[in-house]
């Protein structure tokens, strides 16, 4: 199954790159600790959040980065990339069974952001 591309508008993130694209090669969406489980898109969070403090950062983020999507030029291409994506959501109308995500595209999103629980996946819907 494909992973599904990411849309990702948390600049705030060292893995966020212009064109709100996600360079992680694997992004991790789990329910936020509080609510335990997800009733609404806010109640999730993407855990591989890391905030960016300077622009080095974004260099230092590269142990968990997409070099494939880089090398192929899906980066330059305009399209969206597509980290791995393993979600622990399972209210989540497109959570399947071993942690995938069977939505074609999913957005993530969390206006000025300081730690995961302050992202979301705004396409969680519930079961
Ligand atoms: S918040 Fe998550 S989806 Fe967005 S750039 Fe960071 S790791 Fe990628
Ligand atoms: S759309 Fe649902 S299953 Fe997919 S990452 Fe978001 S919360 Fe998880």
């Amino acid at each position: 199954m494909a992973n599904p591309t990411v849309k990702c508008t948390v600049d705030q993130c060292t893995h966020y790159m212009p064109g709100d694209q996600c360079m992680a090669a694997k992004i991790s969406v789990y329910n936020n600790e509080q609510a335990g489980y997800s009733s609404e898109d806010g109640d999730t969070q993407c855990k591989s959040f890391h905030q960016r403090k300077t622009v080095g950062d974004m260099v230092g983020a590269v142990h968990n980065s997409n070099i494939g999507g880089m090398i192929t030029g899906a980066f330059m291409d305009g399209k969206q990339l597509t980290p791995e994506v393993e979600c622990f959501v399972n209210h989540c109308a497109y959570w399947h069974q071993n942690n995938v995500c069977q939505a074609s595209s999913i957005e993530v999103a969390g206006y000025n952001a300081a730690n995961p629980q302050d992202t979301d996946c705004k396409t969680f819907k519930e079961k």
